[in-house]
């Protein structure tokens, strides 16, 4: 039998009971790790973070905190070659997909560590200035926000185990709040690994990371009204945790990012040898293959002008049709396998679905696999639909296909494709390309509303632009709506869901006293 991975809790290292789950190579099938979460405290466990955890990160200021995600940085830096395989064996992504994963995980700890040293020796962070509230101006108001005396349950999807595991960590741990990490069972090794890494590393008080894995069985009921849990993955899951008494009855925060059907929308200024047409075309390419189309933020609606959806259909297939799918291990790849076996067949039965409504513009079981073989490998090429009369499609607008998958669609004038981006009933991201800055200004305030971010691709930062999958920890990640609703990242500001905020009303000797706090506003 394979490895079984133990769980991190009470401060040691402890074993799950029974055979657990087995994690396996994508592409080969061969079993890899074992992990369970079964039979574990978990209430000792949450207790222990809260109060051991908790109180020793609470002892220090945010400088000290940040210097720790500086030495955590350098640990996880320190093993990354251990990391890229690990990935390649239990998630079958190529190199380059690995390392939107790692590489982006460290470089969001690096930089929350550089925004908290700012920070210094402050134990709390103001909201707003002063306001006075008596008449003759003595006695005043001042909000503060101040660390949760609780644990952050982070719960992680399975297509990011690393990043989406520090994305959370790292503002989490900044506040002076200690997690306990849940991620996702199919690549839960990664994550793992890291957390062991981190650990030996000794750079984190006892008790303020934990992990557990391979099970979400009674996971939030140990949690108590200031603890905070941070979820990603499905909107069907989501649902299942906001119904939870933790959430219904303790009034737990709860951080939602679910699934999107985030678009890709053309400017009608714009013609088919525009250079604004080609990046939107290269875009939509890179989206449908990086990670085999399984991002949360990948472009799953295109919107181009009705004169030229034949040419976008004709350019986006071109670059398509030349895709290398397989074993991440030859070089020769592009695009690695999907997850698992499951989610092969998950991707096969939404395409089937979709195909009801939409005509085949690329048909990705037309790509002959490499080095892999196609009866036990988790691998599919990238499918191109159409959908010519979007009004009537629904599916389309409604279920995301979490693989290299997307949908084509014309549009009749601005309004029109505005109101079909909105059919997503709120989204992550939508991206425009054009050229005209009037126009892609216009554009990005009316579809602010819906999204979390709005990406606008022109000419001018053809090749400075981020991508519009990628979640910058710059900017503000999560939408309204379907997406969850969520928000993270963006700054310091990720620290206000790991703080309460509160307002201390008294005369202005007693602010004064209060000190000068530094403002993440
Ligand atoms: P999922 O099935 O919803 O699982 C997500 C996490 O929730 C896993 O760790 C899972 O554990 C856990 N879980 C399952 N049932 C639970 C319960 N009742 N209580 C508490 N936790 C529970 O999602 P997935 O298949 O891993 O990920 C794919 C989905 O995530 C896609 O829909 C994608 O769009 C979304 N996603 C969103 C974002 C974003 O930032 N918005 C980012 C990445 C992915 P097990 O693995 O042990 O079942």
């Amino acid at each position: 039998m394979t490895e079984l991975l133990r769980n991190h809790l009470c401060g040691r290292w402890v074993a799950g009971t029974g055979d657990g789950t087995t994690l396996r190579d994508p592409i080969s099938g061969a079993a890899l790790v074992r992990v369970s979460g079964q039979g574990v405290d978990l209430a000792s466990a949450v207790a222990y973070a809260r109060d051991v955890g908790g109180a020793a990160l609470r002892a220090l200021g945010y400088g000290p905190r940040a210097a720790m995600l500086g030495s955590i940085a350098k640990a996880l830096t320190a093993n990354r070659d251990a990391y890229f395989e690990i990935a390649t064996a239990n998630s079958g992504t190529t190199r380059a997909d690995s390392a939107m994963d790692i590489d982006g995980a460290i470089y969001t700890v690096s930089q929350y560590a550089r925004w908290g040293a700012a920070l210094g020796e402050a134990r709390a962070l103001s909201d707003g200035s002063r306001a006075r509230l008596g008449k003759d101006g003595s006695f005043q108001s001042q909000h503060v926000l101040v660390p949760t005396r609780g644990v952050a349950l982070l719960i992680n999807a399975f297509n990011f185990p690393a990043w989406g595991l520090w994305e959370k960590a790292a503002p989490a741990l900044l506040s002076g709040v200690p997690v306990l990490v849940k991620p996702a069972t199919a690549t839960a090794w990664l994550a793992h690994r890291m957390v062991a890494d981190v650990l030996g590393a000794g750079v984190l008080p006892d008790g303020a990371l934990s992990i557990v894995c391979g099970t979400s069985a009674g996971l939030l009921d140990p949690l108590q009204p200031f603890d905070r849990v941070s979820f990603t993955g499905s909107g069907a899951t989501a649902a299942q945790i906001r119904a939870h008494r933790a959430i219904t009855e303790r009034s737990v925060p709860v951080n939602v990012e679910a699934d999107s059907l985030n678009a890709a929308l053309l400017l009608p200024q714009e013609d088919a040898g525009s250079p604004a047409f080609g990046l939107l075309v290269r875009e939509v390419v890179r989206e449908m293959t990086v990670k085999s189309g399984q991002k949360c933020t990948a472009i799953r609606r295109v919107l181009v002008p009705e004169r030229l959806y034949d040419a976008a259909a004709g350019a986006v297939a071109a670059q398509l049709a030349p895709v290398a799918v397989g074993n991440p291990r030859n070089e020769e790849v592009r695009m690695g396998a999907l997850v698992s076996r499951a989610q092969l067949e998950s991707v096969t039965a939404g395409v089937a679905r979709l195909r009801a409504e939409t005509d085949v513009i690329h048909d990705g079981g037309a790509h002959r696999l490499v080095d892999a073989d196609p009866s036990i490998a988790a691998c599919v090429g990238p499918t191109l639909l159409g959908a010519r009369q979007p009004d009537r499609a629904t599916l389309a607008h409604d279920i995301e296909v979490f693989g290299p998958v997307c949908t084509l669609m014309p549009y009749r004038d601005l309004d029109h494709a505005f109101a079909l981006v909105r059919r997503g009933g709120g989204s992550l991201v939508t991206s425009l390309y054009g050229s005209d800055p009037g126009a892609l200004a216009a554009a990005a305030l009316e579809l602010a509303d819906t999204h979390g971010r709005v990406h606008v691709v022109s000419p001018a930062v053809a090749e400075s632009q981020t991508g519009h999958g990628n979640v910058m920890p710059q900017s503000l990640h999560g939408g309204p709506g379907r997406a969850g609703g969520g928000e993270e990242l963006g700054g310091l500001r990720a620290l206000t869901f790991y703080h309460r905020r509160a307002a201390v009303q008294a005369e202005a000797a007693v602010l004064d006293r209060i000190g000068a706090m530094p403002s993440i506003g």
